[in-house]
């Protein structure tokens, strides 16, 4: 399958790793929107948060558990914001599901 985070969890595309286990890997997003961005992927090739569903939500409450470990370590102990961007109207560009953890500075909502 030609998806690049499938191949960023091979290690067939280089990634600044932050956390890594069985099933989640977070690393460094390309082209950080904030000081800290960081995605949180499940391993397993979830298209979008459209094809979330009772076979594979397991994977989703352990990101968040991991973006919560993540937030402490990286001292976003004021704040911060996780985004997922699903389908071509909600702006998502890789077709694999992530979601973005970003923090380091202030956000603005509505986002637009
Ligand atoms: P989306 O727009 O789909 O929600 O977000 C995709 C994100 O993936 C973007 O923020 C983009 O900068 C990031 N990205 C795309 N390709 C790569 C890559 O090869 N490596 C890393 N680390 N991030 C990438
Ligand atoms: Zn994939």
């Amino acid at each position: 399958m030609d998806c690049i985070f499938c191949k960023i969890v091979a290690g067939e595309i280089p990634s600044t790793k932050v956390y890594e286990d069985d099933t989640v890997l977070a690393f460094k997003d390309l082209n950080p929107t904030a000081p800290v961005h960081i995605l949180v992927i499940p391993k397993t090739h979830i298209a979008s948060a459209a094809d979330i569903d009772e076979s594979n939500s397991a994977v989703i409450a352990h990101i968040f558990e991991v973006a919560a470990v993540i937030a402490k370590e990286q001292g976003l102990d004021d704040g911060f914001r996780i985004v997922n961007n699903c389908g071509e109207l909600g702006g998502q560009t890789v077709k694999h599901l992530h979601f973005h953890l970003l923090g380091g500075r202030k956000f603005d909502w509505p986002a637009g």
